[in-house]
């Protein structure tokens, strides 16, 4: 019903105008017909009236006699019109009589009454016509409930009004014609109306037919479609009303698919962002995340979730996103979550009106930069503490020896030998803090080339087991010399990893234990290795072992910079090499390097 509102529209519009154009025909005629009917009867009337008012003046002049006025009078028509003789006093002179009277006697007694009704009716014509007055007027009877038209002429004798001859004729016939047009005209409406009735609808529905076509299409274009359109081959408004949808589709496709691309270049770069990023409206509800935040929030990054607590279980985070969207401010937070470190900035969003149309937060994970910048402050402080505990040593024992405290030769020698041991530390260090600097500066170019790594180890092995021997420590190299390959690498940078590996295995083995170096290969590399059975390293420490001056050892004593392996782990990666390390706690520990094979 509703689908066909318009052309339901249409149709009764066009019903109205057929009705009302019937209404107002009917009662235009009505009035005008009225009129017209009276005057052309009265315009009838008149000339026999005049002819009768004639004949009697003619009669009461005694021009003609009474059989002569009778005969003639009789032979007039007066068209059904009932004629009456007053006189000068408006009394009834008599009726005349006529063909017509006597033809219609019966129905005119019964419609018009008594005479004196009609003396009543007639009093103010018969007036008129006495002062001389032709009238012709229409006059409404109370009694009979008609209107009459009356036509009077004064009958003159001796050129004075004596009577009045009176001409009435009810206009009730012209009423019944009214009626009859009406209904005829109810009919011709009734009969145009069901004749008007198919061509209007057929007509109705063929210029709904492109207005309905033009809805399917804004529909299909609400539904994304745009491909679709418009018949803009017709003529007149409703092809104008087509090419201009057609070309509003054609830019609204444009500027949406615009919008798209724009849209995915977008959101591509959010995706591939590694900070996580989530977007949320002025209710604070998520429109957008990408996949760094889900990875952060150890979500799978394909996983669609929605709901805020869902994605980040974190109360406070959202509480600040709803605080930057409250307060119109920025948020920021560091959260520890795990193992990482998360610093959130949120920032509100506004529109060109300035209204707070959402937020959007960005979540960074700060744990390596946290990390080295602890490491950072670790290294100060590590370096200071280094520094000072051989200087605080020198310094005690030089203000003894000045202050005369230490009086024996023998006590003198003794504090000389601990004040260079902590020099040779101190130069030591300082040596080490340099060489680690310089390394990693990236300034030092490490000279590659062929290098017998088998007759390396077994060179530094023979003169290291001279030096176990007198510790009394077992040393052995595990080396197939004879298949041993060459390795593309630099023998002195080889040489320097391998003192402080074989320095730090005798430092942590004690007599019982044994140490071995030793390699093996596969096609690509040559696997260096120095094995200890001494005191080994907690999984704890195993992952920061490489880290400058850490010390497994926390109590610092030992006469160990905390810097060796992290020269030898700097040394290798200048030459594209790794270390590793596998240990177990007063088992002992096996440290392993690559070296790249030489291809001739
Ligand atoms: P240091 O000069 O103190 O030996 P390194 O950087 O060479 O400094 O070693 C760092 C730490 O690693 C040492 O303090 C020690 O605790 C541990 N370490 C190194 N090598 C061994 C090993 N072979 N056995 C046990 N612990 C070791």
């Amino acid at each position: 019903m509703k689908k066909n509102a318009f052309l339901t529209r249409i149709i009764l519009l066009i019903i109205v105008a057929i009705m009302l154009s019937a209404v107002i025909t009917t009662i235009i005629y009505g009035e005008v017909a009225n009129n017209v009917y009276s005057q052309l009867v009265s315009k009838d009337l008149a000339p026999r009236a005049r002819y009768f008012a004639k004949l009697m003046t003619k009669y009461l002049n005694e021009e003609i006699s009474a059989e002569i006025l009778q005969d003639m009078l009789s032979d007039t028509s007066v068209l059904g019109a009932k004629v009456h003789l007053y006189d000068a006093q408006g009394k009834v002179l008599g009726e005349i009589q006529t063909t017509d009277i006597f033809s219609n006697s019966e129905n005119n007694n019964s419609d018009d009454g008594s005479q004196e009704n009609y003396v009543i009716l007639l009093g103010e014509s018969i007036t008129s016509v006495m002062k001389g007055k032709e009238v012709e007027e229409s006059v409404h009877s109370d009694t009979t409930g008609y209107d009459y038209l009356v036509v009077g002429i004064p009958v003159y004798m001796n050129n004075k009004a004596v009577a009045a001859v009176i001409f009435t004729k009810p206009i009730r016939e012209v009423n019944e014609s009214m009626f009859m047009l009406n209904r005829t005209l109810v009919l011709s409406m009734l009969f145009s109306l069901l004749i008007m009735l198919l061509p209007s609808y057929l007509a109705a529905r063929r210029m709904m037919r492109p207005i309905n076509r033009m809805r399917d299409i804004a529909l299909a274009m609400a539904e994304g479609d745009y491909s679709v359109r418009a018949d803009d081959e017709r003529s007149g408004e409703l092809g104008q009303l087509a090419s201009a949808f057609n070309y509003l589709a054609t830019r609204l496709s444009e500027t949406i698919s615009w919008l798209e691309i724009e849209r995915n270049r977008l959101r591509r770069t959010l995706d591939g962002l590694n900070e996580g990023i989530v977007a949320v409206d002025a209710k604070g509800i998520i429109t957008h995340t990408n996949p760094a935040i889900l990875r952060m929030f150890g979500h799978d990054a394909n996983t669609v979730l929605d709901e805020r607590l869902q994605i980040i279980d974190d109360e406070s985070v959202w509480d600040d996103f709803d605080q930057a969207i409250e307060n119109k401010c920025a948020m920021q937070r560091s959260v520890n979550r795990d193992n990482m470190v998360l610093r959130i900035a949120i920032t509100p969003l506004e529109d060109e009106e300035g209204r707070i149309v959402g937020a959007v937060g960005l979540f960074r994970d700060i744990t390596e930069s946290e990390r080295l910048e602890r490491m950072q402050r670790d290294y100060v402080a590590n370096v200071s503490h280094e520094l000072r505990t051989p200087v605080t040593g020198v310094r005690g024992l030089a203000e003894a020896l000045h202050d005369g405290v230490v009086k024996s030769e023998q006590d003198k020698q003794r504090y000389y030998g601990y004040i260079l041991r902590e020099t040779l530390r101190l130069s030591r260090l300082i040596d080490d803090l340099l060489e680690l600097s310089r390394l990693q500066s990236g300034t030092i170019a490490v000279d590659k080339r062929e290098v017998s790594i088998c007759s390396l180890i077994k060179e530094l092995g023979d003169r290291y087991k001279i030096m176990t021997d007198e510790v009394g420590l077992k040393f052995s190299i595990d080396l197939d010399i004879e298949n041993c390959p060459k390795v593309f690498s630099n023998s002195d940078r080889v040489e320097q990893v391998l003192v402080i590996l074989l320095d730090n295995a005798i430092k942590y083995t004690d007599e019982a234990g044994k140490i071995t170096i030793g390699a093996t290969w596969n096609n690509e590399n040559v696997f260096v290795f120095v094995k200890d059975e001494g005191v080994g390293i907690s999984k704890q420490d195993l992952p920061y072992l490489f880290n400058r001056f850490y010390k497994s050892d926390k109590s610092h004593t030992g006469g160990g910079t905390g810097l060796g392996l992290s020269i030898a782990r700097e040394l290798l990666s200048m030459m594209g090499e790794t270390i590793w390390v596998e240990s177990e706690v007063a088992k002992g520990s096996t440290f392993t390097f690559t070296l790249k094979r030489f291809e001739s």
